[in-house]
């Protein structure tokens, strides 16, 4: 009978003849009372989770979200669906709607986790008496410090419990990991939840990550590479995580005659608006911009998004690069990272913030730091850290898979070992920069000043740079023979008991070797 009425409301308001599986099952859950949980990948159709059941039990659902300007448009594609339906924000229309919410008059209502908490609780009340279906959180990460948007008020959602009994509870979100998927669970105090969690995989996603050093001559190689991906493939988006670059890349591109816009949060809300929706309307290929470009992007034929610098987390990178192929045609992304990216924690911190806060942004730039120096699969990684069992171990469609392992494979074994007794001779109490700079035999005033000139190993690893040691580290690290402390600063590092076995055998007349991959920071 449900069933009946689910396919009927479903045609009749959305024009779609069938549930994907995950949705009716979620409906299901949820018409039934239960809270649930709904990780699923963007594009794969959440908003009908909780847009169905309203039109279904004739009973008002809430839905909060974070931005004016998603629920604005979300309203106003439902109202052109027949959906009674509308938002309070802050505007000077919210006491008329509040006052025709608590009539029951809609069916879906949108509103600010601000209001929703600051609201009357007789505004509550009164909706109960008049019927709700559900209290849907959309963007549900932003409830937990480990999330990558992390919002105050969000935590502030579950004292909605109080005035709303036994209303199913329902959290929506594209990027969340095991420790945020309970944190929100947690925080909606929610009972017996029923979780739904969809695959991460964007086949149709290429993904590449490459090294560069900031200078003028990479802002020219990078402009003939988008160059090059204009004319093959269309919509672009460039993120970069600095104002200052954004503008300097557009002004590059339009010189060189790209059709380039620019968006940031420096700019007027007009100035924002004209750039968003000439990129929309393909009057514009590019778009250089700030994270600040962000949600609420439906364009499903962007073929290419570029990170100029690394993302402060994998959900970032994740959220971000997946704005593209929507429409499910091959598209890529590719990154571009530079080792100053990975000190920039404290600048993603602020002030007042708690101490599992602090160590959550670290360990979220640390993650991402790890998938820039991988040497295997991307597609693998990323999806492993979202918590997903792969079965694969390359993917045919990441640089790491597509170009051949084997070709760029080397014994590093004496790099290895060097740096890893390097590490040893200087005490185990240092960040990577520190024994590095003893092997390639600097004469800083630290190095003479704790005689580590005097040590053996001391100018033996010369013929690489700098970036090449740190490459190598980041690699032994991802391996497990270095330990990095992921609660400091200096991020120290020492040898880890498996780096202690390598260098016992490595002292016997049998020398192991340590095959790794030459990564494109190691290609000196
Ligand atoms: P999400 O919120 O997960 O990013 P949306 O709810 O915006 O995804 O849905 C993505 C697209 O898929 C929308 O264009 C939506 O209309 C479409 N869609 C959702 N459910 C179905 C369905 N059952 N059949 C066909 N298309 C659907
Ligand atoms: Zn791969």
């Amino acid at each position: 009978m449900e069933n009946l009425r689910m396919e009927e409301v479903l045609k009749k308001y959305f024009g779609y003849s069938s549930f994907r599986p995950s949705q009716k099952d979620i409906i299901l859950q949820i018409l039934r009372g239960r809270d649930s949980l709904v990780v699923m990948a963007t594009g794969s159709g959440k908003s009908l989770c909780y847009q169905i059941p309203p039109l279904i039990s004739g009973k008002t659902a809430v839905v909060i979200s974070p931005l004016l300007s998603l629920m604005q448009d979300q309203v106003m594609s439902l109202k052109q669906r027949g959906i009674k339906a509308e938002y309070v924000g802050s505007t000077q229309m919210d006491q008329t709607v509040i006052s025709s919410a608590e009539c029951g008059h809609f069916n879906i209502l949108y509103m600010t986790p601000e209001k929703a908490t600051s609201v009357s609780s007789k505004f509550w009340s009164n909706l109960q008496k008049v019927g709700i279906s559900l209290l849907a959180v959309d963007e549900a990460h932003c409830i937990s410090e480990w999330g990558h948007d992390f919002r105050r008020e969000y935590k502030q959602l579950h004292n909605l419990r109080g005035f709303l009994i036994n209303i199913p509870f329902v959290g929506l979100t594209a990027t969340a990991t095991e420790k945020v998927r309970r944190d929100i669970i947690q925080s909606l105090k929610m009972k017996d939840p029923y979780v739904a969690i969809g695959s991460f995989d964007r086949p149709n996603l290429f993904y590449g990550v490459k090294h560069f050093d900031r200078g003028d001559s990479f802002v020219e190689e990078l402009v003939r590479e988008i160059t090059k991906h204009v004319a093959n493939a269309g919509s672009t988006i460039i993120y970069c995580t600095t104002v200052k670059d954004t503008e300097q890349i557009f002004e590059s591109l339009r010189a060189a005659g790209v059709q380039a816009g620019i968006y940031h949060g420096q700019m007027t809300a007009k100035a924002r608006q004209d750039s968003h929706r000439s990129f929309i309307r393909d009057e514009l290929l590019v778009m250089v911009a700030t994270v600040a470009f962000g949600m609420g992007i439906d364009k499903p034929n962007i073929r290419c998004v570029i990170h100029y610098g690394c993302p402060k987390s994998l959900e970032s990178y994740y959220q971000e690069s997946g704005r593209c192929g929507r429409d499910g045609i091959s598209s890529v992304c590719w990154l571009y990272f530079t080792r100053s990216d990975f000190a920039k924690g404290h600048f993603y911190l602020e002030e007042s913030q708690s101490k599992t806060h602090r160590e959550a942004v670290m360990q979220s730039l640390m993650a991402a730091q790890r998938y820039c120096s991988l040497a295997t699969c991307r597609r693998k990684s990323l999806l492993e850290y979202f918590g997903e069992q792969v079965s694969f171990t390359n993917c045919g469609n990441c640089d790491t898979c597509t170009s051949s392992n084997k070709a760029r494979e080397r014994d590093m074994s004496e790099e290895a070992f060097l740096l890893l007794t390097c590490i040893q001779s200087c005490g185990s109490r240092w960040g990577l920069n520190m024994p590095i700079d003893v092997l390639r035999g600097s004469r800083s005033r630290k190095i003479l000043d704790k005689n580590y000139d005097k040590l053996q190993l001391y100018g033996l690893g010369k013929k690489h740079s700098s970036n090449w040691w740190k490459a190598l580290g980041d690699q032994l690290i991802v391996h497990g023979y270095l330990v990095e402390n992921v609660s400091d600063i200096y991020r120290t590092v020492r040898v880890s008991s498996s780096g202690l076995e390598f260098l016992r055998a490595s002292s016997t007349a049998y020398h192991p070797p340590l095959l790794l991959i030459v990564t494109s920071e190691m290609a000196d």
